[in-house]
This record gives structure tokens, sequence and C-alpha cells, in this order.
């Protein structure tokens, strides 16, 4: 008689007609969320997360055999699981193996969710009984229903992972679990391998990302759809995804450190009109694919802009908080911003940043929104860089060079007096002028840089001076020289220089990312690369205390190259001190002025377009 029952299951579990509802539709008429896990307990609606439905969907569509979601954490994709393990149980029921990074983590999840989730939901609490009955099949790592079983058990222990066949395999915060089940190897292979004798067989991955390059949900988005949620411009009807680097807010410290941050808005990269979530949030957002021809895996990826759990208010104030702190940073990418962070190493050679040399289409190639200069004083000569600058702090050298000339004499300013006055022009004739200038009055020439930037006070050219040592910032003071009552600001250079390296190790395209032209006119040949890395840390002890101090890698390496950036960023920074911001705003002025929204004119009366790449910022 057992042997009739087995096989007429089998027969089901092979053969059954694949039901009619959805796992949405199913959960909108089924499911209830259970006051101790959810914070908005009651019938689930699947409009509250309308991102949820393509995902959960997506696993009875019968050509997809695997669905991977990489995402922030609190989007509630928990929910969207117990869905899918709900929808199985009552409308397609079959094997399952569930899989929690460690066995304590399944135990857990188990009593707190899928206990709950099979009681609160009616169709579910008749088909399961309760692991506290004196029902043998059910314990806390086992639910037993008619046509099947849940089996749960940790990417840790391997006797859970190498038991019976299944045909569905979940797998939760992949980005968790050790590199091998005990002895047995990848604890993923091993859970698909006991899918393989299901031709029907669904394999679900789900998980925040960890680090880049080792992130096994982010190997398994890239080989899917590479699907993004986007929100629909409540200006232009655009699909847009929403993130970090659009984001426009006001934003101060009390004393305390923490961060207010108000008036949040998004700016849409087609129109460039900004508003706030409820606008963005008041349509539902589509599902848009990257590679939409891969063939049997979905895969989604999402941030928190998009969750109803968050507000983006409190989302710009934990980035502000943790953006100067890379432990904490790391997490904010992974469990907010939904992404892979990526760990830099060392540069050890000048020459991939060599390699690295673009043709730019015209002086200044496009994503440039400031233009910032920098000037070194040395006894026979000046030497000076022009850098832009664009969003997320991604720079392009412009122009570095060396203008010969005592600087005791009148001459050698006067030719940098030009090449800072000059404008620099896009592919599309539209032009720069430098915004501001850093000019570094250490040397024997002090007074001369006084007298200079003194004259030239009103268009932003700076004396600067350095000054050593960890915790200084940047931008550290304003003061005024006594003789020639010229501004003098001193800057923490050891902390800028800690930004340019970590700035010249990012490696693709965007934020940070350093571009350098080919131009051999432009002066960045091999000899800049190599004063660029000309400096190094290395632990040194005062009194007492290990500080990791800046220092030449060798007695001979000229680092004027790498002083030159460092004093470029400062003046960028006295420009736009509020990165993200600042950048948008520069954005939307060189749009406008594209679009002859406004037309700006050179004080000379020449009718060419330019404009002056600054905000209007007192000092
Ligand atoms: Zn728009």
């Amino acid at each position: 008689m057992q042997q009739i029952q087995n096989f007429i299951e089998s027969v089901y579990l092979y053969w059954a007609p694949p039901p009619n509802l959805t796992v949405s539709e199913w959960a909108d008429r089924n499911r209830v969320l259970s006051s101790e896990t959810s914070a908005e307990p009651g019938q689930w609606q699947t409009d509250r997360v309308p991102y949820l439905r393509e995902i959960m969907d997506a696993v009875t569509q019968p050509e997809i055999e695997k669905v991977s979601v990489m995402s922030c954490s609190q989007c509630g994709k928990s929910e969207a699981l117990n869905n899918i393990i709900g929808y199985f149980i009552d409308q397609d029921p079959c094997p399952m193996l569930f899989i929690q990074p460690t066995d304590g983590l399944a135990e857990d999840y188990s009593k707190r969710r899928i206990s709950s989730l099979i009681r609160d939901t009616k169709v579910l609490a008749s088909k399961v009984s309760d692991s506290k009955s004196r029902d043998v099949n059910n314990t806390i790592l086992m639910k037993v229903y008619p046509g099947g079983f849940l089996a749960m058990g940790g990417a840790n222990s391997p006797a859970q992972l190498a038991s019976r066949p299944v045909r569905i395999l979940l797998c939760d915060e992949v980005d968790r679990y050790p590199d091998s089940a005990g002895t047995e190897g990848d604890p993923v292979k091993l859970g698909e391998k006991r899918t393989v004798t299901f031709w029907n067989r669904k394999k679900i991955f789900v998980s925040t990302p960890g680090t880049k390059g080792a992130s096994r949900i982010e190997f398994e988005y890239f080989s899917g759809t590479q699907e993004e949620w986007h929100l629909w411009c409540p200006h232009c009807g655009a699909d847009v995804f929403v993130n970090l680097y659009g984001m426009v807010y006001d934003a101060s410290q009390d004393a305390k450190g923490n961060w207010l941050v108000e008036n949040v808005e998004f700016r849409c990269p087609h129109c460039l009109e900004e508003d706030d979530q409820i606008a963005w949030m008041s349509h539902e957002g589509v599902w848009i694919a990257k590679n939409p021809d891969a063939k049997g895996t979905r895969s989604f990826r999402l941030n928190a802009f998009a969750s109803p759990w968050y507000s983006w208010e409190q989302i710009i104030a934990e980035y502000l908080k943790v953006k100067d702190d890379p432990e904490q940073y790391k997490v904010f990418v992974n469990t907010v911003l939904g992404e892979p962070y990526e760990v830099k190493g060392e540069i050890e050679s000048e020459e991939s940043l060599v390699k690295r040399r673009e043709q730019y289409p015209a002086d200044l190639p496009d994503g440039v929104l400031l233009l910032t200069a920098s000037i070194d004083t040395q006894d026979r000569w000046l030497e000076y860089e022009i850098v832009g600058w664009g969003k997320g702090e991604e720079s392009w050298g412009i122009q570095h060079g060396i203008v010969m000339g005592v600087p005791d004499k009148p001459e050698p300013w006067k030719a940098i007096e030009d090449i800072l006055k000059a404008t620099y022009n896009f592919a599309d004739g539209l032009g720069l002028t430098v915004a501001c200038a850093c000019i570094d009055s250490g040397g024997h020439y002090t007074s001369r840089v006084y007298e200079f930037c003194k004259r030239n006070e009103s268009r932003r050219w700076f004396a600067i001076k350095g000054q050593g040592g960890s915790g200084l910032p940047l931008v550290h003071r304003l003061t005024r020289t006594k003789k020639e009552n010229a501004a003098l600001i001193i800057l923490g250079v050891d902390e800028g220089k800690t930004a340019v390296i970590n700035a010249l190790k990012a490696e693709t395209i965007g934020p940070f990312y350093c571009h350098f032209p080919l131009d051999e006119n432009r002066g960045y040949d091999r000899a800049y690369f190599q004063g660029l890395i000309s400096e190094h840390q290395v632990p040194r002890k005062h009194k007492g205390t290990i500080t990791m101090d800046w220092e030449k890698v060798s007695t001979e390496a000229r680092n004027e190259p790498f002083d030159l950036r460092n004093y470029a960023r400062a003046a960028m920074k006295l420009v736009v001190p509020v990165a993200d911001k600042g950048f948008l705003a520069l954005e939307k002025r060189l749009f406008e002025a594209r679009n002859g929204i406004v037309a700006i004119e050179k004080p000379s009366g020449q009718k060419q377009r330019v404009m002056r790449s600054n905000l209007d910022r007192e000092f």
C-alpha cells in the first residue's frame, strides 16, 4: 500500500499540471503577515512592495529555472521567500530545501518565520501540523505536507545538504555561506546537485552582496537578465534607476556631529527636474533588463531607495555618517545600496596609469562640470595643473606643465595668469574657466605668492600652506597674512593625499575615477605619473604612538605632481564643499547653458557661450 502511495505521489510530483495562480496572486489571496515578525501585520498586499511581484512570479514561469536577487536588506525579500514556500506547499507541493548560512540561523528562521507563516496562513495550517504536536514528521528543520516536505539547514552543515532530492532550492543570504560545507565542498553546488533529477526544478538565490569579485550573488546577478528596478519620472515620464549619485539634499551637522538631512530629492538624469520620494514613488516602477537574452535565469538588483521601509532622508544621513570610514561604508554599500563593495590595492607602479590615458574629444570631455587649478612654486619655475571634476568626484587631468622663470620676477606670474584665465572648451563649443586655484606659498618666494593671490582674490586664486598630521581636515583653516592681508588657507595635506591615492585606485569609470589625456601637449608623461605616486605611507613613532606618515618612495623622486593634484582637489572642495549636491547644481547650470536657458556672455562682449564653472559661495 505504501509503495502505491509513493508511486501516486511521485507521478503527481512529476506530472501535475502547473497551477493557475502566480505566487503574488496566491499571496494576495491567502498570506497573512504575523504580528511578531512584521511591522505591518495583516493581509499581504503585493501592491505595498510592487518590485516583489515580478521577482515572485518569475519563479513560476515555466522557462525560468533560476531566480537571483541581489539587494539591500529590509526590502521584503524574506517575505518573498515565505510567499514562494507557502505557494508551493499549497498549490504545487513538492520537496523543497531551504538553506541559511548556518544551522543556527536556519533553526531561528524556522522558529520565527516558518512557523508563523504556517500558523497564520489558513490554507497552510491545515496542511502542515505544528512541530510542538506529537507528529514525528514535523520538527524544527523539517516540515512535511501532502505531496512533499520543506527541509531547512545551514550551509555549514553537510548532513542537511546531502540527503534526498528536492525540486525547489531556496538559498538565503548566499554571500554569508562558507566556501565549503564541512569538507564536502561548495554548499551551493551541493544544494544544486540535489535538484538534478527534476526537469521542472527551481533555484532561488537571495542575498545582500559582499565583496566585489568574491560575491556569489554578484556572480549570479551577472549570469542572468540583470534587471534593475526603475521608477517613473514624475516630470518627463522616463524610467529611471534611482541611486545615490542623483540625490540632492540640505545637510548640516549638530554639535555632536550627527547629520541632519532635509529636502532630499532625486534629480532625473533625463530632464534634470528634481522631486521627492513621494513623487517618485507615486507610480509603480518597472524592471528593466540589461541582459534580456539570458536564458533560464532572471536576476534582479534593488537598492534601498525603492523600499517603502526606508526614508530617503534616513539613507542620506546614514551615508554622510559612514562615508569616510571604510569598514562602515562597506556595510552601507552592501546593505543599503545593495551593491558589492570593491576593495582596492596599493598602486605598485605608474604603468597602469600610463596605460589608462585616453584621447579626449576636445579640451574638456563630457562629464567635466568644474575646473580647478594648482600651482607649486620652485626656485626657477612654476609648475601647474588644471583638473576637471564631475559627479562623484570623477576627475580629468586637463593640463599639466611648467612655466620657466624665477618667481621673484613678474614674467612667470604673468604666464600663469594667462593660463588660469583661459577658457577650455567642450566639443560643442561651450567653455569653462578655472573656478578656483590653490597656490603653494611654501618655498623661497612666499611674499610673491601672497601678492599675486591678493591681486586675484576675486578670481578665487588662493595662497595655501600645507600642514601635516593625521586628523586634520583638508580645508583646515582660513587666515589672512599680516602684511598683504591675503587669504591664506591651511590645508590638512595628509588627509588630501590619502584621498588622491584612493581615487587613483578606482579602476572603473565613474565615481572617483581619474582620467588622463593621451595628447602629449598636455603634459601627462611617464615622469608625471612617477611623481603622482612618489609618496607612500610608512609607520613612524611619535612620542610613543605610531602614526602613518607620508614619505617619498626615494629621495630623488619628484613629488610635485602629487602635491599639485592634492591642491587642485582642495580647490574643488572650496567650491563644492558638499560634493554630491554641489556637482548636481553645476550639472544643472551646464545643462541650462547648453540648452540656451541662461545666456552667459564673456565679459569682453564676445558672443561666445562661456560660463564660469563655480557656485556662488562667499568666504
Ligand atoms: Zn525626468
